[in-house]
């Protein structure tokens, strides 16, 4: 059997070596779980195989629901500061039915992960965290079943590090979790794959989603200027489509009407990224001194976003049942499995939208109906 039933507080081989938790990945997830608990007054080592700031493959529309979460932290003005604007509403064409922005909505807004993640990776240095950059963990250490620690190296130093917890905020392929052989359950059902890149003189009047005849395009307007433009398809062609990855790209794009001409005028200032197909999972986040948060819990196909806004709330939603566990108001399965409980509710809505609309990118009218009347967003944690 996997699960301890002892709560940790009463892990008896604590020591001043101990941190109170390691969190595996610095990123959406990892570095907000490693803020919060550092702001609980908790002792925590983040580490993290790549250094920041760097880019990690993603798009990074955030909705106003994660918008939120950055102003309740305190960090919103930080990103602002880094020269991205802030929009109200995303205007939304699906299957020709135009849904204009709503300007009524709460913010949103979309930085670069490279401004992102390195602001969210200092707010937890700044909290107290201890933080690693450029370190791989390769093991855990497992002490009576239970998760004791990491194994980890930088360049050619190899290290141990204790904690009563470690957190994989690894992301999709998390380490973490295969070590533990998390559990995996609801598998999705379809997924996309896609390409996308940055222009500097493109046009346009805030985010942008079309959703027409098996393919997604959509436009976000990120730092200093430039837009993230980019398309998705359905799985099938994504081996016809990386045969040929600029001819192709740029074939589409031409052959778009709403946004050829601008295409046509814009420059192209980077590569193009391209998003293998990859279905959607949840995992369960817990077990004998070890929790998941981010994609490494929950995984979902990027096709409306939201997997910064999830990271966002599992890192609320765990550091919170964390806090009641190691402030001894809470046993570990019960805190834990309310944070399991919370985040399949706060997402399954969208989860499964996700999945209908993956599989041919064709929206039934039932799902047309959800979508017009706008999919439901999770609830914000609190
Ligand atoms: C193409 C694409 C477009 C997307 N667009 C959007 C969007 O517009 N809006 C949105 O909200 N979401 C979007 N997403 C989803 C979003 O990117 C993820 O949900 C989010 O990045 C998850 O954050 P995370 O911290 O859980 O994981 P990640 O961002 O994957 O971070 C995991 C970190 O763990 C580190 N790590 C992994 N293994 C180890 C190890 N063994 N040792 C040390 N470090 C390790 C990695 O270096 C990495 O930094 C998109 C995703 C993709 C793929």
């Amino acid at each position: 059997m996997l699960y301890s039933q002892r709560p940790l507080t009463e892990i008896a081989w604590r020591s001043p070596e101990v941190f109170d938790a390691i969190v595996v990945g610095a990123r959406c997830a990892g570095s907000p779980t490693a803020m919060l608990l550092a702001r609980m007054g908790y002792g925590v080592l983040l580490v993290d195989r790549a250094t920041f700031p760097s880019d990690t493959l993603s798009t990074h529309y955030i909705t106003p629901d994660g918008t939120a979460r950055l102003k309740e932290w305190g960090l919103f003005e930080r990103v602002l500061a880094t020269g991205v604007e802030p929009y109200r509403g995303i205007a939304r064409s699906i299957q020709g039915f135009s849904i204009p922005p709503d300007r009524s909505e709460p913010e949103a807004i979309a930085p670069r992960r490279t401004v992102l993640d390195k602001i969210l990776v200092d707010a937890a240095r700044e909290a107290g965290a201890e933080v690693r950059e450029g370190v791989s963990v390769d093991g855990l250490i497992v002490e009576d079943g239970s998760v004791a620690g990491i194994r980890a190296h930088r360049g050619e130093d190899a290290f141990e590090e204790r904690a009563r917890i470690v957190i994989g905020a690894d992301g999709r392929e998390s380490f973490v979790a295969r070590q533990v052989n998390a559990p995996e359950y609801n598998e999705g059902g379809g997924t996309t794959a896609g390409y996308y890149t940055y222009f500097r003189g493109f046009t346009h009047d805030g985010p942008e989603l079309y959703l027409n005849d098996g393919a997604a395009h959509f436009v976000f307007p990120t730092n200093d200027g430039e837009v993230c433009v980019g398309v998705e398809f359905v799985a099938e062609r994504f081996k016809e489509f990386r045969g040929d990855i600029e001819g192709n790209f740029r074939a589409d794009l031409e052959a778009f009407g709403p946004l050829a001409e601008r295409f046509r005028r814009a420059e192209r200032t980077s590569r193009i990224f391209g998003l293998a197909p990859h279905k959607g999972f949840y995992r369960k986040p817990f077990g004998p001194g070890w929790a998941l948060v981010g994609d490494a819990g929950y995984y979902r196909d990027p096709l409306l976003g939201q997997g910064i806004n999830d990271a966002f709330r599992d890192a609320e939603g765990l550091t919170e049942a964390l806090g009641a566990v190691l402030a001894g108001r809470e046993t570990f399965e019960v805190a834990l499995g309310a944070y399991e409980t919370a985040r399949n509710e706060a997402t399954f809505m969208l989860y499964g939208l996700t999945n209908l609309l993956c599989q041919d990118l064709n929206p039934s009218p039932e799902v047309l109906q959800m979508m017009m009347s706008g999919p439901p967003a999770p609830a914000p944690a609190g």
